[in-house]
């Protein structure tokens, strides 16, 4: 992993990846996550950071050989715990949380890395869980999620648990969040926005790095859409779904629309020259080849321009 410069305003190395950069950052959590340490009597490792102003963060990761794999990170905020991370750590996030007060859990979204431990949790705490409506059948029902082999080896796949749909606000032990819906890296996305803080706990809403691959079921438009309407909260802080805290990041979120937009651009001449979507990808987007290798073609340059060639437009 190659950390940003400090003055980047990112405490977590983000966007580093043999990978390419995208969704997968978090992959590049193969080597020790620095700061990552294996608990005393667990297979899997989890670091408990606490924040400034009294939030506390969680970085789960698998880990196989000594080594953490692919990270991802959970937010206790004035009680409410912003997503559980996934199924292989569910028993090492309830320990850590074992004596910390937690009155709700929120999902962001129902992908299988950021609810895996809601299941534990309930079952011993009794927590109620909150998740965009469209959420909550797979929350109910985590077979839905049709998971690649990458997918049950890093996360393994969520036990069901028990969700409402959440408001326009969660109420906290001193106030409330308010819930943007950000949708494009999935329909069911939301984000928590804490205005007392101007902290946004985003999930996977924001991604490190430019995006190089997309996965097949990504709403590119959608994404952009959200980037540009965070990048006007000029907000203090991005809490994101793999850890890496962005300190000031309207820049950087606006820096993300214009390159998605140029590269659009570049995508539909290319396409209009007669290039096919296959050759562009080689093209604008080369070095794919492991990332769809991993992934068994879920992450693909060729999905990012097929997503970049369709009309700007609400998703179906
Ligand atoms: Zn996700």
């Amino acid at each position: 992993m190659t950390p940003r410069p400090a003055s980047s305003g990112t405490h977590c190395p983000e966007g580093v990846s043999v990978f390419g950069g995208t969704d997968v950052r978090r992959a590049c959590g193969i080597g020790l996550p620095q700061g990552i340490a294996k608990r005393e009597g667990s297979q899997e490792m989890i670091r408990v950071k606490e924040l400034t102003g009294g939030v506390t963060q969680l970085i789960m990761a698998r880990q196989v050989a000594g080594r953490g794999l692919y990270r991802v990170a959970a937010y206790l905020v004035d009680g409410v715990l912003v997503d559980t991370g996934m199924a292989h750590t569910a028993r090492e996030a309830a320990e850590a949380l074992e004596k910390r007060q937690i009155r709700t859990i929120v999902n962001t979204h129902a992908h299988e890395d950021h609810f895996g431990g809601n299941h534990r949790l309930q079952e011993q705490r009794g927590l109620p869980v909150l998740a965009h409506a469209l959420a909550l059948p797979v929350l109910a029902d985590p077979r839905r999620l049709e998971l690649h082999a990458y997918q049950r080896f890093l996360f393994g796949r969520p036990a069901p648990s028990r969700a409402d749909a959440i408001g326009e606000t969660v109420a906290t032990l001193r106030g409330a969040l308010h819930v943007l819906p950000t949708p494009g890296h999935s329909r069911d996305h939301v984000a928590l926005l804490d205005r007392s803080r101007g902290w946004l706990f985003c999930g996977d809403a924001y991604i490190g790095g430019r995006e190089r691959v997309l996965r097949e079921d990504y709403d590119v438009w959608g994404m952009i859409d959200t980037y540009e309407r965070l990048s006007r909260l000029e907000l203090e802080r991005l809490c994101t779904g793999s850890g890496a805290i962005v300190d000031h990041p309207s820049e950087r979120l606006a820096a993300k629309v214009s390159y998605l937009k140029e590269r659009g651009e570049q995508v539909r001449e290319l396409h209009r020259q007669g290039l096919d979507p296959r050759a562009i990808a080689r093209r604008l987007f080369p070095g794919d080849r492991l990332m769809r290798w991993v992934t068994g073609g879920h992450f693909s340059a060729l999905n990012l321009v097929r997503a970049l060639l369709t009309s700007p437009g609400p998703p179906d």
